[in-house]
Formats: C-alpha cells, sequence, structure tokens
C-alpha cells in the first residue's frame, strides 16, 4: 500500500550511541538497526528523512515539542508513553538487564545491590525499572544523558552496577567490553518507532507498511544480521 507524505522532510530523533541500533562507525557516520531499517522503510516508502541523533531523553522531548517529527531510538513501547506518543508496530524484541564488572563475583541478585550504586540512562526503562526497584534492594540510582559515561563510570568504578536493553549489554560484551550479566534479563520489551500523539499519522502507516515489506522480502533479517549474530 502507497501512502502519500505530507512532508517534503520528516526529522527524525535518535539517541546518540545505542548500538547496535544507533551509533557512529570508523567513518564517523551514522550506522545501526534503527538507522538502516528507517532509511529503506523510507526509500521504500518515498518520504524523505532527516536524522538527529541527540540523546535518548532529548529524542522524548525533541518529539514532545515538535522539534521532531518522530523517534526511532531503541524505545520501548509502554502504556505510560502511549499516552503521550502514538507507536508503530513493533520492529524488535527486547528487555532490559543488570551489568557489572566481568570480574564483580559479588553481585549475583538484585539483592547483592543492598549499599551499591547503579547507573542507568535518564528516562529509560532501565530508570524506571530501578527506581521502581530502588527501596525493596537498597540502592542508590545514578542517571546519565548519554551510554558512554554510563559505560565508563562501571569500567573505572564510579558505579558498581548498571541497567541496560539486553541486545546493547550483549553487542558491547561481544565487542570486548568486560562486562558480565549475572542475573536474568527483564524481557518483555518491544520496540517502536513513534510520533508525538495525534501527528504525523501518516508517517507511522508509512513505517508499518515498509516494515511490513521488509519483512516479506527478508531485508529485515538481513538488516539485522549485520549487527546480530541469529545465534545469540
Ligand atoms: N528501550 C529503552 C527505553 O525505551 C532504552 C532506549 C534507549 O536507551 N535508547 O527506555
Amino acid at each position: 500500500k502507497k501512502i502519500t507524505p505530507k512532508k517534503t522532510v520528516y526529522t527524525i530523533a535518535s539517541d546518540l550511541t545505542f548500538a547496535p541500533f544507533e551509533y557512529q562507525n570508523d567513518k564517523g557516520e551514522y550506522v545501526g538497526i534503527d538507522v538502516d531499517l528507517l532509511k529503506r522503510i523510507a526509500e521504500l516508502q518515498g518520504f524523505e528523512l532527516k536524522f538527529n541523533f541527540v540523546g535518548f531523553a532529548s529524542a522524548v522531548q525533541a518529539v514532545e515539542s515538535g522539534q521532531a517529527d518522530a523517534m526511532i531510538a531503541g524505545m520501548t513501547i509502554t502504556d505510560e508513553r502511549k499516552k503521550s506518543f502514538d507507536f508503530s508496530d513493533s520492529y524488535f524484541d527486547s528487555g532490559i538487564q543488570l551489568a557489572v564488572k566481568k570480574d564483580n563475583k559479588k553481585i549475583k541478585s538484585y539483592q547483592d545491590l543492598q549499599g551499591k550504586v547503579v547507573g542507568a540512562k535518564v528516562g529509560t526503562e532501565s530508570a524506571d525499572f530501578l527506581a521502581a526497584h530502588e527501596d525493596e534492594y537498597g540502592y542508590k540510582i545514578k542517571y546519565y544523558d548519554a551510554a558512554n559515561d554510563l559505560y565508563d563510570s562501571l569500567r573505572i568504578g564510579q558505579i558498581d552496577a548498571m541497567m541496560d536493553d539486553y541486545p546493547v549489554i550483549g553487542y558491547a560484551i561481544k565487542n570486548g567490553q568486560d562486562l558480565a550479566t549475572p542475573i536474568k534479563r527483564e524481557t518483555g520489551g518491544q520496540y517502536g518507532f513513534a510520533v508525538k500523539k495525534g501527528q504525523n499519522a501518516e508517517l507511522v502507516e508509512m513505517f508499518n507498511e515498509g516494515l511490513k515489506e521488509l519483512r516479506r522480502t527478508g531485508e529485515y533479517d538481513k538488516i539485522v544480521g549485520r549487527y546480530i549474530a541469529e545465534n545469540n
């Protein structure tokens, strides 16, 4: 189905660093599952894109304030967010997980976080999960705007643990970061492309149509396979 775009160029906000969904390669170009998927969908559906990689919380704000038409940022579809966003069909199954330094043998359960400092990116599902369980487990939360600061803080021992989406932690481990994931994942998260509630409905429709097409032709699997090995 062909939908007619209403704008010449749609501005898309995204995260700064959220590999393998969006990150800069060696050449400084932004690549990743989100970037490649949306670019292909735009080609198939015949609309133009302008990406702004601003960070997760900033992307949320950009869409809410109308500075961006939509966001794609490994954003989990939640009931809370549905109050201010309209989401596309989900395009990726995810979830969150706790990570510690590889050589940390002391943290094996959430209970072991008593008196510890746990980091997360501001405005994310991980941050919400940590806030919801802060009293129960007795840790302190440290919030970060950017993923590199979060991961660096864990590496240099400023925080004891961190929480992030598990495909992102998995990708970091595969790429040589010394992390371990001692606690089972919190599953059930699904990523969606999002617009401000009630706005840019045709853009969501085009996304859904393009996504269906990419799934049908097998190109979806090819794009994901560029970044994530199948046996993961
Ligand atoms: N999936 C998580 C969320 O929606 C994290 C997204 C991100 O950090 N880019 O909150």
